[in-house]
């Protein structure tokens, strides 16, 4: 038996990621057990694998993003025992994420459920419960970056720093095949974007013969000479200074948060930032801001070296931070200028959506988008410019100034991603897998690719399966 490769998710789209590899003596190892995000295919893709969960014996994980980890639960609900291996910052991001995720839908289903028995429809149930994430803590196997496990006879297993998030790792097996020979395999699961403020650059990777790489960014550059940190405080002056309004920062949870506080912290460390309160409303924002605190192994040098002069990063003396619904409403009443992050940040659900309803009818205000929205979320209505939202069911004028700042991405662009492959040979890569891209995304990137050199790049559409050769 040939060593093959599946695909399950992340196939011609940028969510769900699930690759299925089989080795020649059969074992089965799942890359990424990742939730299909967006409204219409919510309830389907989720509820179908295309392949037996019962049947699979290991599970590695890249990062916590819930594109990449979300279906985890729902993975061992139907059968899945095996072990699943993961840096110990993507186990601990995940203990707060994949709860969130349950909650999320158990809140979701609530109004989806009311409207479906109204029309005489069945309810659907959850993907997953509480009870059903906190299952899956036991099967999870910390490895360090790095470390070289044997996780099986024939299999061993490594993780580079992929920089993408907190503990994000790009991953490298070694299958053992005939003739002692092996096949080396790489999934780059998503990379990050060189020098972020906090993480490290993508680290290089030993040679591979198959490569899955993700597509994101493959059409696309970042915009160069952007002072962030310049951009960010000349809207707060400009909002909370000159206008004396609130500034209302949508952010996700987990990474752009604490890059937009760090920011924040460094202009007040520098006398910068104006005398205003600071609050950060989101539990999962503070969660997980403590779990960045405690994992200072995946720090990039300069932050380190920040930190010998602010040893307690992501805290400073107008920061609050706020978990309690009460708290939050409280908010509302708050009647000095002042800037609140929240989350999603596509303001498409969450807190922010009620900090959105309750400022966008002054124009005193600003609300300040700093990262991707879909153009059907909230965000990106604002963002486009939409003068009228719907919140809540509710039409409302937009009379707050509404700006961006498109600094902020936590993928490599598509010169990155070529930069990040110069460590590989290509004439001994046999075939590059692209994943996690948009259409659009993953034919330019291909293209570029070709034209780099590289052949036999494949854009693999949902359950295509190919044969892995011997090198
Ligand atoms: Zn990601």
């Amino acid at each position: 038996m040939n060593a093959n490769i599946q695909f399950f998710g992340a196939a011609g789209m940028v969510t769900g990621s699930k690759h299925l590899l089989t080795t020649p003596k059969g074992k089965k190892i799942l890359l990424d057990c990742g939730l299909v995000q967006g409204k219409k295919e919510k309830n389907d893709a989720n509820r179908h694998f295309g392949f037996n969960p019962a049947e699979v014996d290991y599970l590695v994980l890249s990062h916590a993003h819930i594109d990449h980890s979300g279906l985890i639960p729902r993975l061992v609900k139907e059968g899945f025992n095996g072990l699943i291996f993961a840096h110990p910052a993507t186990i601990s991001l995940c203990g707060i994420m994949l709860l969130d995720s349950a909650r999320i839908q158990r809140d979701d289903l609530k109004y989806v459920n009311k409207r479906r028995i109204r029309r005489g429809e069945t309810p659907l149930e959850p993907l997953y419960s509480e009870e059903d994430v906190n299952k899956c803590f036991s099967l999870m196997q910390p490895v360090e970056y790095d470390e070289v496990l044997k996780i099986d006879k024939e299999i061993t297993l490594s993780f580079t720093d992929a920089g993408h998030l907190l503990g994000s790792c790009a991953v490298h097996l070694d299958i053992a095949a005939d003739k002692g020979k092996k096949i080396k395999i790489t999934f780059t699961g998503d990379i990050g974007k060189y020098n972020d403020p906090i993480l490290r650059d993508p680290e290089p990777f030993r040679q591979c013969d198959y490569l899955i790489c993700e597509s994101t960014y493959g059409n696309r550059l970042h915009p160069t000479g952007i002072d962030a940190q310049k951009e960010l405080l000349e809207v707060v002056k400009h909002t909370c200074v000159t206008k004396k309004g609130k500034l209302i920062i949508p952010a996700f949870s987990v990474d752009r948060t604490q890059e937009i506080i760090y920011l924040l912290e460094k202009a007040e460390n520098a006398g910068d930032l104006p005398n205003i309160k600071v609050f950060v409303d989101s539990p999962l924002s503070v969660n997980a801001t403590r779990i960045i605190e405690k994992h200072q192994e995946c720090y990039r040098a300069d932050f380190i070296e920040y930190m010998k002069h602010d040893p307690i990063p992501f805290c400073f003396k107008n920061l609050k931070y706020i978990s309690e619904v009460e708290e939050s409403k409280l908010l509302n009443e708050f009647n000095e200028p002042c800037i609140i992050i929240s989350a999603s940040g596509m303001a498409e659900a969450g807190r922010i959506k009620h900090h959105i309803k309750n400022n966008i009818n002054d124009a005193k205000n600003t609300i300040l988008m700093v990262g991707y929205a879909t153009p059907e979320s909230l965000g990106g209505r604002l963002k486009r410019g939409d003068k009228e939202v719907v919140i809540f069911g509710e039409k409302i004028p937009v009379l707050a100034e509404v700006k961006s700042i498109d600094y902020y991405s936590a993928h490599a662009d598509y010169n990155e991603m070529l930069h990040y492959l110069e460590c590989q040979k290509k004439n001994k890569i046999k075939s590059v897998f692209l994943v996690h891209g948009e259409p659009e995304a993953l034919l330019t990137y291909k293209g570029i690719l070709i034209g780099k050199g590289y052949s036999n790049v494949e854009i693999p559409a949902f359950g295509d399966a190919f044969e892995l050769k011997l090198p």
